[in-house]
């Protein structure tokens, strides 16, 4: 017999379910305090009461939800004991790289402690030192295994006269410095930034932005304030909602900073300390701004079922960080045009340098960028002297994928649709409806839904392949077009990079498809002479190399003596110049534009 319950009755029963889970796990509270800060340490005391098992294991996560390398956040952890709430020690022992067991724990409240050598200043790490403390949590907090859906507190007791606190996790009302996180995922995306930064506030999008400084720095903050501003209500506008009530962005301000990491409800942002002041570097940071702030909905919500819930002890795999970090790239500055931070011209300059950057590397023509985005773990955090000719960024090509297919649907529908569309759908059925990720072939049969054709030729050749990308085909749609200034032009090339160290000229890169890739210079060679001539790696006024200039001054296929120093041996090495396998494309306006390309191209470049 079926029975359809009453919502009452299935209120009650759920009530009853939640309340036995809860009772189930123990009560979690952790104590964050800086006795050494000088010397970059923070100690952490975690208390869990009510454990009803004979042993429990804690967890240190290896890695950072958004930062796809395994970090082994548990080398930093020093000092760790247990002990029961009446002081007595608890046996323990390290069961893996990231796990400590505790014995001896049935039916007893337990303090663990353990402090965490915090000294490098990233987005994704935590760095302590007597001005500051930022606190990135995945490599701070243990977790008791099974219980990552457990809520707890965090208690911060400053070190000497810190007074502020930021942080997008809530206030516990009542309790000093106290925050609550509902659950582990939660926790360990909410950073802390400690000390006395200076805050500004303001609103945007019906939502309450709080902007963390540390560092100082020639920022202006109404001009910041409305720049920002202007960003988050675009993006908004795009997903027609903005699911926080608070956000927070903590900016580490440095000699010479950069990159981000995104949250749930905050982001880390690294800036140059005095590059508010000029156009460039200002209009870099509000693209970081533009870019982390759009994770929060590409990424944080709607996102490959393989990010999230996490495995915070292994490499989580996804093919699809070409929409999660590469279409949030796109974006990026795509959003400084649409709010009119940059100027058409401006966007399309950057564009074009986009477009040479992945045209140009030679990994492009080897691995694809589905490939790229599984092996971000081994490969995309872990370049070495080789990656530019073996692999591509699945940023990069990632934004030219979000480039094409935006002008595929806005071609295919006559700029009814365009990628916004695909986003916001897909938002709407996986985030809101399903409550989950999606999975490749659901983000292609919503992108084809909206696109109203097949999009196998995009996915085939240039997502899961590695065809040039043939741009003149999307440009098109708007009535412009590339054109390469290198066609046809015979220019000569060795194919190596080199830097001075210790007053020596070595080779650093080594370019696939060269003279030098073809006849065996290597890195890490000492280049001495190039046709006897010694090369020292100066440049002229006008920035040209001794190098470029004697390779310049020969023909495509004319020799040239290379003599170097390998491992200390000399060697004269015999090269045949070859032709540069480099483009310089540029984008240009087709003069016969048509009504229906000037229409695309207005909707796309919001002219
Ligand atoms: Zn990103």
């Amino acid at each position: 017999m079926k029975k359809i319950l009453s919502h009452s009755l299935i209120y009650i029963l759920f009530m009853a379910l939640s309340t036995e889970e809860t009772l189930a796990q123990s009560e979690i509270n952790y104590v964050v305090s800086f006795p050494e800060a000088q010397a970059h340490y923070v100690d952490v005391e975690m208390t869990l009461k009510g454990i009803k098992s004979s042993y429990i294991d804690v967890r240190m996560p290896v890695w950072a939800p958004g930062s796809y390398l395994v970090r082994e956040f548990a080398k930093n952890v020093e000092g760790f004991s247990a002990k029961t709430s009446s002081n007595g020690t608890l046996s323990s022992n390290k069961a893996n790289k990231n796990t400590w067991r505790i014995s001896g724990t049935k039916n007893k409240d337990i303090r663990i402690n353990y402090r965490i050598y915090a000294f490098e200043l990233s987005v994704r790490t935590s760095f302590v030192d007597a001005a500051h403390a930022f606190l990135s949590t995945s490599g701070l907090f243990m977790y008791p295994e099974g219980q990552i859906k457990s809520p707890s507190t965090v208690t911060v007791k400053p070190y000497g006269n810190w007074k502020k606190i930021s942080t997008g996790l809530e206030p516990v009302k009542g309790k000093a410095n106290t925050f609550y996180a509902p659950d582990y995922d939660i926790l360990y995306d909410s950073p802390f930034e400690i000390g006395n930064h200076d805050t500004f506030e303001f609103d945007a999008a019906g939502v309450k932005h709080e902007v963390a400084m540390y560092g100082g720095g020639n920022y202006d903050k109404p001009r910041l304030a409305a720049d920002m501003t202007k960003i988050i209500e675009a993006e908004t506008s795009i997903f027609d909602e903005n699911p926080n009530k608070r956000y927070v962005f903590i900016v580490h301000n440095t000699l010479a900073g950069g990159g981000g990491l995104e949250h749930l409800n905050s982001t880390v942002l690294g800036a140059i300390r005095q590059g508010y002041n000029t156009e460039d570097s200002y209009k870099s940071f509000l693209g970081l701004v533009a870019h982390e702030y759009f994770h929060l909905w590409n990424v944080k919500r709607l996102r490959p079922q393989a990010l999230g819930p996490f495995d915070y002890s292994n490499e989580n795999y996804t093919t699809n960080l070409w929409i999660a970090e590469g279409f949030t790239a796109y974006y990026d500055n795509l959003m400084l045009r649409r709010t009119d931070i940059y100027s058409p011209e401006k966007y399309i300059e950057l564009l074009t340098g986009d477009i040479n950057t992945v045209e140009n590397q030679p990994g492009n023509r080897v691995q694809p960028v589905s490939e790229a985005s599984v092996d971000a773990w081994i490969k995309y955090y872990r370049p070495n002297e080789n990656s530019r000719n073996s692999t591509i960024s699945y940023y990069d090509k990632g934004a030219m994928i979000g480039l094409i297919m935006d002008l595929e649907i806005l071609g295919a529908t006559k700029g009814a649709k365009r990628l916004d569309d695909v986003l916001k759908a897909m938002y709407d059925e996986y985030y809101k409806k399903q409550k989950r990720g999606y999975t490749d072939a659901e983000f292609k049969a919503m992108a084809e839904k909206i696109a109203g054709k097949s999009l196998d030729e995009i996915y085939n050749k240039y997502i899961n392949g590695t065809e040039p990308i043939s741009f003149n085909s999307y440009l098109g749609y708007a009535g412009l077009y590339l054109v390469n200034d290198n066609a046809g032009k015979s220019i000569p090339t060795l194919g190596i990079a080199t830097a001075v160290r210790d007053g020596k000229l070595i080779i650093t890169s080594v370019q696939r498809g060269t003279a030098a890739w073809a006849d065996g210079l290597n890195v890490n060679d000492e280049l001495i002479a190039l046709d006897d001539y010694r090369m020292t790696g100066a440049a002229d006024p006008k920035g040209v190399t001794d190098i470029a200039r004697i390779v310049s001054g020969k023909k495509v296929g004319e020799k040239l003596k290379a003599t170097i120093s390998r491992d200390g041996i000399i060697q004269n090495i015999n090269v045949t110049l070859t032709q540069n396998p480099g483009a310089r494309y540029r984008i240009e306006v087709d003069k016969n534009t048509t009504a229906e390309q000037m229409e695309i191209r207005e909707k796309w470049l919001s002219l």
